[in-house]
């Protein structure tokens, strides 16, 4: 039977593309390709943002860097690419990095840049959700299964 394809966030899959230029590898997401197709994204480097770069929080409406720089044309650019990547390969599910401002759903940092968490949702993950893809991060890998 073909497998059905997922978008994951590519962090936890190893690659290096976080913030600080590491990745976050989980194992247990890891081993989804034996059920799904996985199909990588980084919507901050997608977006344009290079790697390691300064941390971002949404902060109301926009994006910013810790250091005030407005990267928020970047987060969006980064959902669209993520969006049309969804749409290529006809994926309905993606498994994102929780709390991340691009891909967190649900939960997010605050925009104090404090390790504060409030109620929302990446910029990559509402879009998505906005176009009817239904959003796991890697802590909810039990309702994917
Ligand atoms: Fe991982 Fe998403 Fe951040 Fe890229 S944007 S490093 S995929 S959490």
């Amino acid at each position: 039977m073909k497998k059905e394809a997922i978008l994951v966030s590519a962090c936890l899959l190893g690659v290096c593309c976080r913030y600080d230029g590491a990745s976050k590898p989980n194992a247990d997401v890891i081993k989804l390709r034996e059920r799904y197709v996985l199909i990588p994204i980084c919507p901050e480097v997608d977006g344009g943002l290079p790697t390691p770069r300064t941390p971002s929080e949404q902060v109301g409406d926009r994006v910013l860097m810790s250091d005030g720089k407005d990267v928020t044309d970047n987060f969006r650019a980064g959902a669209e690419a993520a969006l049309e990547r969804a749409k290529t390969f006809s994926c309905n599910i993606a498994l994102l990095k929780a709390r991340s401002p691009s891909c967190g759903s649900g939960m997010i940092y605050d925009g104090s840049f404090s390790g504060r968490l409030t109620e929302g949702n990446g910029v990559t993950a509402d879009l998505l959700k906005k176009n009817g893809i239904t959003i796991y991060t890697e802590e909810e890998l039990d309702k994917l299964i």
